[in-house]
């Protein structure tokens, strides 16, 4: 008889879950926990560890269980109406002893597959978690904070759904972090989905009722980078903030219709850094902080990581 050699462990790999509880967190959030037999596997990264969320549709999670180390392959080969849609999420707390995990949602209303999900889903429903494998004994990936370890302030800047992302940040920072953490929220309730950290000033502002996304965000980065930069000893506008030879760097643009806005340094050099900055939000807005950030702040480019969380008016397999 031939025995097989185990199969390796692979970063990520798929879990099965079911809905224990949702716990209203704020006006906007909730907080979703969920159990399942495998999840003490699940790897616990913290900081903006992003995870899918896989929803069910026809027998589609029977089929990638079956093949849980090339489920990717067996998913693309489904047929649409058996093809469990993805979205992405931060997962928010992991808790192997007692096999849990949390993921906070942002309920947008009944647009959308995992908004809609998470307003009607009831206690027990199933749902497949792609996570980070803990027999994986090596980076994860799907952790794009990565902020120089001689950084002398930190900017966390974002809408709601980057909030679970910035919380899990603050929470993981050392206590002698300095920096500034600025979210965006639909309601001013939201705040309390926020920790506070002794080294950062933590700025909760609510949308202006009919604004739009980044009306509230947009002139407190602008406010409270040329502070960030005074403290951390940059230049709030000369374009010395860390910039290569004290240029304003130039930026190419990127369509956001077209491409994701996605760019996530990872400063290994040990050069002292006078700001790192996190963004993550609507596309559309990330865009623009960026370009505040590094064409009228100088900040060095290779210092600011920024991501299109979600797109306005796409949903996001589009
Ligand atoms: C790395 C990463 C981490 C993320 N973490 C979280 C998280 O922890 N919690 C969380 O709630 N979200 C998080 N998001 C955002 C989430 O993936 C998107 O909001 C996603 O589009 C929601 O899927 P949906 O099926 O509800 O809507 P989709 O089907 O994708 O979109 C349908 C419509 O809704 C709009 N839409 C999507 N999201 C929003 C929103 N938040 N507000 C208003 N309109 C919206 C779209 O523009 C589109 O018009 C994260 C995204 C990324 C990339």
């Amino acid at each position: 008889m031939t025995s097989s050699a185990p199969a390796l462990a692979t970063p990520f790999r798929l879990f099965e879950v079911r809905l224990t509880k949702r716990t209203v967190l704020s006006p906007t959030f909730v907080r979703f926990t969920f159990t399942g037999p495998e999840l003490d596997r699940f790897a616990d990264n913290g900081l903006d560890q992003r995870i899918k969320l896989l929803f069910p549709a026809g027998d589609g999670f029977a089929t990638l269980m079956r093949s849980p180390d090339d489920w990717y392959t067996a998913w693309r080969g489904l047929a649409d109406e058996e093809r469990p849609p993805m979205r992405t999420y931060t997962i928010r707390a992991v808790r192997p002893h007692e096999n849990e995990i949390d993921v906070d949602i942002v309920l947008h209303g009944l647009v959308g597959i995992a908004s809609t999900w998470a307003s009607t889903a009831p206690v027990g429903s199933p749902l497949i978690v792609c996570g980070p494998n803990a027999d994986f004994d090596a980076f994860h990936g799907g952790v794009d904070f990565h902020p120089s370890a001689r950084t002398a302030r930190i900017l966390l800047a974002g809408d709601e759904t980057a909030l679970p992302a910035i919380a899990n940040i603050l929470e993981r920072l050392p206590t002698d972090a300095r920096g500034c953490a600025i979210v965006e929220v639909p309601d001013a309730g939201d705040a309390a989905a926020l920790p506070s950290h002794p080294g950062f000033d933590v700025i909760v502002a609510a949308r202006p009722s009919g604004g739009s996304h980044g009306d509230a965000l947009i002139p407190l980065v602008q406010e409270h980078a040329a502070r960030l930069l005074d403290r951390a000893g940059g230049t709030a506008t000369s374009g010395t903030a860390g910039g290569p030879a004290g240029a304003l760097s130039e930026l190419e643009d990127v369509d956001i219709d077209e491409g994701i806005l996605w760019e996530v340094p990872n400063d290994e050099s040990g050069d002292d850094v006078p700001v790192y900055a996190w963004l993550a939000g609507e596309a559309g807005v990330i865009k623009a902080l960026r370009r505040h950030l590094v064409s009228e702040r100088g900040i060095d480019r290779r210092s600011v990581a920024f991501m299109g969380y979600w797109r306005l008016g796409k949903n996001e397999q589009n």
